[in-house]
């Protein structure tokens, strides 16, 4: 894969009190602050919190409301973006070859073959993903493991030097989990920036070397360690509870993995 231009320690995102929502209904407020090129930052919150608002307004499919996101000159090609589970239709007919080569799209368009330097590298991100044998394999009859697997697969071959993941690891098994952290370790080792929305905060502590935690607003932002703490998470919590709007669920999530 290639490297990435970007010095490390400059910012590639600005945020500038930037607001987030839909239909005017505001869902993130007043954000301020930097991420660092080369950043594993973990987005952890409630239900609700607007963590996938945020990664969206991130990938630009979202317009602010209010305020800006600066990007430092990354254009949107360059952002791999691994949107929430349920958004993706798993009975579209297509096999694991062709799903995870459509990775390349960006760069061969949608109907143009693939050149034999460009198969070599489908065939070597399936391999790295663990689906190597699976390539004719419809992607309905994936498991929720092997899914993700081909879905990182694809993120991998878009060489993107900011890479966003949704809840990558929803409702998988734990040897897919432990495989594809070691692919976002070697991802960050390469320079690439990853930002994921997460909610196993064990997971975040070991992995993550940054968290921001996000209750409609800004609860805590820097060390895993220090941003994670009782208190952090007792507000995280009491954010949310003031909505009022079904984040119980998450919220006794928040407070299990805490524990
Ligand atoms: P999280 O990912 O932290 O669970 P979301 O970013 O999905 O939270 O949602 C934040 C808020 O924005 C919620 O109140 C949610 O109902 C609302 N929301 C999310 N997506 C949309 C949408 N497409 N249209 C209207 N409201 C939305
Ligand atoms: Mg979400």
């Amino acid at each position: 894969m290639s490297r990435i231009a970007r010095p490390q320690g400059t910012a590639l995102l600005r945020f500038d009190n930037l607001t987030l929502g839909y239909n005017r209904h505001p869902a993130v407020h007043h954000l301020q602050g930097e991420i660092a090129t080369g950043s594993l930052l973990a987005i952890v919150g409630p239900n609700g919190a607007g963590k996938s608002t945020l990664l969206k307004a991130i990938a630009g499919e979202l317009r602010p409301l209010q305020g800006s996101i600066e990007r430092n000159g990354l254009d949107r090609r360059q952002i791999a973006y691994l949107t929430q589970q349920a958004t993706l239709d798993q009975t579209f007919p297509i096999v694991v070859h062709d799903f995870v080569a459509m990775g390349l799209w960006r760069e061969i368009g949608a109907f143009l073959g693939l050149g034999s330097a460009q198969r070599r590298r489908v065939h070597a991100a399936i391999e790295r993903v663990g689906l190597h044998g699976l390539e004719k394999r419809p992607i309905g009859a994936l498991s929720g493991g092997q899914l993700q697997r081909a879905l990182f697969a694809r993120v991998m071959l878009q060489d993107a030097p900011l890479v966003l993941l949704d809840e990558p690891y929803g409702a998988i098994d734990a040897a897919s989990v432990r495989d594809l952290a070691a692919l976002v370790r070697q991802w960050h080792d390469e320079g690439r920036t990853v930002i994921a929305v997460l909610h196993d905060l064990a997971h975040v502590r070991q992995e993550y070397p940054e968290t921001l935690l996000l209750a409609r607003e800004l609860v805590a932002r820097g060390e895993t360690a220090s941003v994670l703490n009782p208190a952090n998470l007792q507000r995280a919590r009491q954010l949310a509870e003031g909505q009022g709007d079904g984040t119980q669920a998450a919220v006794c999530r928040l407070d299990r993995d805490a524990a």
